[in-house]
């Protein structure tokens, strides 16, 4: 099956008891069994549930995996991909991280002396000097964010298995439908499904797909033993989120580059950030690595703080919040927001400053984001 074809059927086929076309949400805690062991394979909901794994299923299918986690949140992926490492380990990742990713890694790991390297994104030979011999893994974000660079997915997985270590991708803004790690040599590939995968900014969860059965048996032991799994109900609307990713996708990403181009024009407008433009420093590896730039723009201004209130008071169709990926336009302020958890001189040594914003691109006609966006800079 192609991309589009796995997006609906994938993990799913009608109910066999009733024919609901659609995956039933089995809403229970516990199923019947019918002597000693003997039941349908499911025992109790936090260990499995059918509707959960229709999602996993779909999700591992669309990454080219053999295998798929579904968990409450992208930070509990994160935990349950984490939970392969012990006291006295070391992992190397990038410098341009979800805020949250960098929190878990510092102010959790931290405190079971588990230490990250941190090294500029798309430097590639910078990932391999940070390795020490207790390193256990890579982790990347690509595009990253908020500054969307680009990390060469390939030449990192080469160093990490020279070196016996797994690469851990999170695919969260390209999606699959534009990028799969997978198949360019990572081992894990990690969403937080809460954006682009459920795409309705209505769920919050996350995923991960492999295809190593060890670190598969490791953290699925671990979602089980830990417990941070999605209930049927987020399951289900993640499935049925996930039925339209391709065309939400091809949508975000024709919204996105008319939003680039836009403000690349705006003379209040400093810098922007867009794969899509010839101009960014990773364009050719973006062509070379993805099959779209997404949905995805950031942009600094020429003004104060200040007047981020103004932008953000005269805006009518896009929203200002936290998240992204979902249907409708949300612009943010990343060293308010997402990325607030970062120390102040680490965050503007790595290029994110106090006029930054960062837009995700919804599925609105894309004239009504640029009027909006006219009369707000303007
Ligand atoms: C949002 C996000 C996460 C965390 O996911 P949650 O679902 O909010 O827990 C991780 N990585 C990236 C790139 C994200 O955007």
């Amino acid at each position: 099956m192609k991309f589009s074809t796995k997006a609906i059927h994938a993990g799913q086929e009608p109910d066999p008891s009733t024919g609901a076309i659609m995956t039933p949400i089995f809403q229970t805690s516990t199923y019947a069994q019918t002597g000693l062991g003997q039941h349908k394979g499911f025992e109790y909901s936090r260990s499995g549930n059918p509707t959960r794994t229709a999602l996993e299923d779909c999700i591992a299918a669309l990454e080219n995996a053999k295998y798929g986690l579904a968990f409450a949140s992208g930070l509990a992926a994160e935990q349950g991909v984490l939970s392969l490492l012990k006291t006295g380990d070391h992992m190397v990742s990038c410098d341009d991280l979800y805020g949250g990713t960098y929190r878990i890694f510092e102010k959790v790991l931290g405190r079971y002396q588990i230490e990250t390297s941190y090294v500029a994104a798309a430097n590639v030979e910078d990932y391999e000097k940070a390795i020490r011999p207790n390193t256990k893994l890579i982790w990347l974000e690509t595009p990253t964010n908020p500054l969307l660079r680009l990390v060469d997915i390939k030449a990192i997985a080469e160093i990490a298995h020279r070196h016996n270590l797994l690469l851990v991708v999170d695919n969260t803004f390209s999606s699959p439908y534009f990028q799969q790690p997978l198949e360019l040599g990572a081992d894990i590939v990690l969403h937080s499904t809460t954006k682009y995968i459920n795409g309705h900014s209505d769920v919050v969860g996350g995923a991960i797909a492999l295809n190593d059965e060890e670190a598969y048996q490791a953290i699925k032991f671990y979602q089980n033993a830990a417990g941070g799994i999605p209930g049927p109900f987020d399951s289900w609307l993640t499935l049925r989120g996930i039925k339209t990713l391709a065309v939400r996708m091809r949508q975000h990403e024709s919204n996105a580059f008319a939003v680039a181009k836009f403000l690349s024009e705006h003379p209040r407008v400093e810098k922007v950030y867009y794969p899509g433009l010839p101009s960014h420093p990773d364009h050719e590896l973006a062509k070379r690595q993805m099959k779209g730039f997404g949905g995805m723009v950031s942009f600094s201004f020429k003004g104060t703080q200040e007047d981020i209130n103004r932008i953000v008071s005269r805006l009518e169709i896009i929203t200002f919040a936290e998240s992204l990926g979902g249907i409708e336009s949300l612009l943010c302020h990343p060293a308010s927001m997402t990325h607030g958890s970062i120390p102040r001189e680490i965050r503007e040594a790595r290029g994110l400053t106090d006029t930054l914003l960062r837009l995700s691109v919804g599925i609105e006609d894309s004239e009504d984001i640029l009027l909006d966006l006219q009369r707000a800079l303007d």
